[in-house]
């Protein structure tokens, strides 16, 4: 009798052709059209260099490791004190929210962490996701077996909770009563968020149904708008229902050099079958301790120097420069007649393709006509179709050239 030994809910997952096929576009075009100025709008990666009040502060941490007693080897798995302290005053407290910082989890970036928290819940978990949708929510509950099986794009265990026009990108509340909700605020792909009160009805959701919120707020950084929550636990109640999922990434341009962290509140407790109850920030802790060692000790001190004044100060202004090219892009697609959603408090812009076209049409029209790169919508779920999304991901100047030639979109269509 054979042994199978491998976890074989892998080979569920079909492989992602759309974006390499949108990179081998791109690349067959630039080698037809050499001069021409392509301009990348399709990059969901920073791009603007690590502030200097973080640089020194690695500088310095670096020198400490080499001296006797400055000297650390393994670090806390749960993250430096220093660090979690500065997260839960400033991220947290100075917005009147309450978060201690042994509720707060270092880790080495949010995509780890949303994959990893999978370990602590049943694998019969139900999920429900927003549609369109970063694609490491899905992807890890099917490595998990929680996802059932993929028909016409989706999978039958999961609920797809639809954000498009008409709705506003505001999804329904569940109707099928899951146990785990991802939310994503400001939202990758469609740069939407959702206000105090709209957030409140999905905590509320959860306390009624005692499911828990995943909520990812990686690009709580770009939030402006006044009324706006950077962080589910603005809204009252969440500290029972919610885990929080944080990045460095996009906020201080930490993409290459790694750091996040998760928030699992003390009163976030679950009934085992034995009808014990459980706390998931024990639960979590023990998950850490057990699979994980820690970030880097040079990574974390940069990390904390992003909460110095400083610090504050350059990675802001490098916020605010993404925030003008999302101004500008917004603009230009307006000025073009082309539906907009997003954009305000987030760097994405996403853009419903003209009539006729579907998002891999309008790629193919923005590709050849003004040499613009976007990514078709359809690569983030079955409701992404007929959209595309552009990042501010890019200099001022080409983002400038970028809105320039986006304006002239029309003479293009008609
Ligand atoms: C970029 C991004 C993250 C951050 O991932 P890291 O692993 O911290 O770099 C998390 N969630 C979403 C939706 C993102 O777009």
């Amino acid at each position: 009798m054979e042994s199978f030994k491998l976890n074989e809910n892998f080979f569920k997952i079909p492989e992602s052709y759309l974006f390499s096929e949108v990179a081998a576009r791109v690349a067959k075009f630039k080698e037809a059209n050499p001069d021409a100025r392509v301009i990348s709008l399709g990059i969901g990666d920073v791009t603007r260099p690590i502030a200097p009040a973080v640089t020194e502060a690695m500088h310095e941490a670096v020198s400490e490791l080499s001296t006797e007693a400055g000297f650390h080897g393994y670090g806390p798995e749960q993250g430096y004190g220093f660090l979690r302290e500065a997260i839960a005053r400033h991220d947290y407290a100075e917005r009147g929210v309450d978060i201690s910082p042994d509720e707060i989890f270092i880790s080495d970036g949010a995509k780890s962490d949303l994959a990893n928290i999978g370990d602590i819940f049943s694998p019969q978990c139900r999920v429900a996701v927003t549609d369109p949708v970063y694609p490491v929510y899905v992807d890890t509950n099917v490595m998990a077996g929680r996802a059932g099986r993929l028909s016409s794009s989706r999978w039958d265990r999961v609920e797809y909770l639809p954000c498009t026009e008409e709705n506003g990108f505001i999804p329904a509340l569940p109707s099928r009563c899951p146990d785990l909700i991802y939310l994503c605020y400001p939202n990758n792909p469609t740069g939407t968020v959702l206000t105090l009160s709209e957030l409140s009805a999905w905590v509320d959701y959860a306390l009624e149904n005692q499911c828990v919120i995943l909520f990812d707020s990686a690009y709580e950084a770009f939030v402006s708008t006044p009324g706006v929550p950077r962080s589910i636990y603005e809204v009252p109640g969440a500290r029972k229902v919610a885990i929080e999922f944080r990045s460095f990434s996009k906020r201080a341009g930490f993409t290459g050099l790694r750091c996040g962290y998760t928030v699992v509140p003390r009163d976030l407790t679950l009934p085992a079958s034995d009808g014990s109850l459980h706390s998931l920030r024990k639960m979590w802790l023990r998950r850490q301790t057990t699979k994980f060692n820690g970030a880097s000790y040079v990574i974390q001190r940069g990390a904390a120097a992003v909460y110095t004044p400083r610090g504050l100060a350059e990675t802001g202004a490098q916020i605010d420069g993404y925030k003008r090219n999302a101004a500008l892009l917004l603009e230009a697609c307006r000025r073009a007649d082309l539906e907009v959603a997003g954009g305000k408090d987030a760097p994405y812009v996403w853009v419903r393709c003209p009539e006729g076209y579907a998002s891999r049409e309008f790629f193919s029209l923005l590709l050849e006509r003004l040499h613009i790169v976007c990514t078709p919508g359809c690569g983030f779920g079955p409701a992404g179709e007929g959209y595309v999304r552009l990042t501010a991901f890019n200099t001022p100047e080409a983002t400038r050239e970028a809105a320039e030639r986006l304006s002239g979109l029309n003479s293009i269509l008609n």
